[in-house]
C-alpha cells in the first residue's frame, strides 16, 4: 500500500460503487470499500472491504481510519436510494439516512485530512422541463424546486461538502449524475431503476407477451451507461473544476424509445401497456460544457449499452426462475 494512492468508497456494496473500486484497481489504487451490505452480485475488487453503517458517526471515522495515516481521496455514493417507485414512498429513509450519511462524512473526512472528496449527487436537483426547453447549466439549480425529496437532500449535502471545503484543507468534487444503468445493478426488489426494470420485464415477457410500462412513453431522459459514468468519476475528481459538474451523455430519449430499444435488444416481440404509475418529471436536458472541458464524452451509445444489461439481467432472471 505505500506508496500507492489510497481511495476510500463509501457505498462500495452499490451498484457504481462497485464498478468504481473495480476501476480504481486497474489504475493501481489501494481501495477499500465501506457499506452496510457487500455487493449482491459478484466479488469486490477492493483491498479492503468493512461492513459499517455510515449513518453513525463513529462508523464514518473507522471506516476513514488508517493505520494514522490520510486517504488520499474519499469517493462518497453511499445513500439510500432507488428508482422512481422508491423515491416517492421512501421519503422520510431518504431524507433521514442519507442526510445523516453525508454530514457524517465530509465532516469526518475534513478532519482526517483526506486531500480530496468526491460527492455524488443527482440531477434530481433541478426543476421539472417541458420537451424542447434549452439545456439547464450547472448555476441554474437555484432558485430550487427539485421534483422529489431526494433532489432536496442531494442539494443539501452538496452545500455541506462545499462548505467544508471553505474551511478545510479538503478539495471537494461533485458530479451531478443522469440516470446510469449497467450489468451489476439492483434489477428487482423495488428499488430497481427504470432501465433495469424494464429488461426485467422483457426478459420475463413471453415471445409476443406484453408489458406494464408506467406513464404514456412520453418522458425525455438521459441514460448513461456504468463505464462512461466511472470514468467521468474519476476524471472529475482528478480535475480542478470547484463546484456541481452534470455527468451524462447527448442522447435524451422518451422513455418509450428505452423501451423499443430494450425489446429490440431482446430479439422477442413484446407489446407495451402503458399504466399509471410514478414517472417523475416531463423532461430533462443538460448542458455538459464543463465535464466535456475535461475531455470526457460519453462513449456508449444507449443500443450498445442496454444490449449488454439486458443479456446480464436475462442471465439473472433465467438463474432465479431455475433456482425457484
Ligand atoms: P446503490 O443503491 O446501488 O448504492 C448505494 C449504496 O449505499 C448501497 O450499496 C447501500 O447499501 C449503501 N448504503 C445505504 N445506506 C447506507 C448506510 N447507512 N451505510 C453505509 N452504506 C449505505 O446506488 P447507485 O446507483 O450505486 O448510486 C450511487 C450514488 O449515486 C448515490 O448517492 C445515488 O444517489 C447517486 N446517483 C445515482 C444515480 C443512478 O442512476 N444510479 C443517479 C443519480 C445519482
Amino acid at each position: 500500500m505505500s506508496n500507492k494512492t489510497r481511495a476510500l468508497v463509501a457505498g462500495a456494496g452499490g451498484f457504481i460503487g462497485h464498478h468504481l473500486v473495480s476501476y480504481l484497481k486497474e489504475r493501481g489504487y489501494w481501495v477499500r470499500g465501506v457499506d452496510i451490505k457487500r455487493p449482491e452480485f459478484c466479488e469486490t475488487d477492493a483491498d479492503d472491504f468493512q461492513l459499517l453503517d455510515l449513518r453513525e458517526p463513529h462508523n464514518c471515522w473507522r471506516a476513514l481510519s488508517l493505520n494514522g495515516e490520510a486517504f488520499d481521496e474519499v469517493y462518497q455514493l453511499a445513500a439510500d436510494m432507488g428508482g422512481m417507485g422508491f423515491i416517492h414512498s421512501a421519503e422520510c429513509e431518504i431524507m433521514h439516512n442519507s442526510a445523516l450519511i453525508n454530514i457524517h462524512m465530509i465532516d469526518a473526512a475534513a478532519r482526517a485530512n483526506v486531500s480530496r472528496y468526491f460527492f455524488s449527487s443527482s440531477v434530481c436537483v433541478y426543476r421539472d422541463m417541458q420537451p424542447g426547453e434549452p439545456a439547464l447549466a450547472e448555476a441554474d439549480a437555484v432558485p430550487a424546486e427539485p421534483d422529489n425529496e431526494y433532489g432536496w437532500e442531494k442539494l443539501y449535502a452538496e452545500r455541506m461538502a462545499q462548505t467544508y471545503s471553505r474551511h478545510h484543507p479538503i478539495q471537494v468534487r461533485i458530479a451531478r449524475f443522469e440516470n446510469c444503468y449497467g450489468p451489476e445493478g439492483t434489477w428487482r426488489g423495488g428499488r430497481e431503476k427504470a432501465p433495469a426494470a424494464i429488461c426485467r420485464k422483457v426478459a420475463q415477457a413471453p415471445d409476443g407477451g406484453t408489458i406494464p410500462v408506467w406513464g404514456d412513453g412520453s418522458a425525455i431522459r438521459n441514460y448513461t451507461y456504468i463505464d462512461d459514468m466511472v470514468d467521468g468519476i474519476y476524471r472529475l475528481t482528478q480535475s480542478d473544476l470547484e463546484g456541481p459538474v452534470n455527468i451524462g451523455g447527448e442522447e435524451y430519449v422518451t422513455v418509450a424509445k428505452l423501451v423499443q430499444t430494450v425489446i429490440d435488444a431482446s430479439g422477442k416481440a413484446v407489446e407495451i401497456e402503458y399504466v399509471d404509475g410514478p414517472v417523475g418529471v416531463h423532461s430533462r436536458n443538460f448542458c455538459k460544457d464543463r465535464i466535456h472541458s475535461l475531455g470526457w464524452q460519453a462513449k456508449t451509445s444507449l443500443a450498445e449499452g442496454i444490449a449488454r444489461t439486458y443479456g446480464w439481467i436475462a442471465e439473472q432472471v433465467k438463474k432465479t426462475s431455475e433456482d425457484d
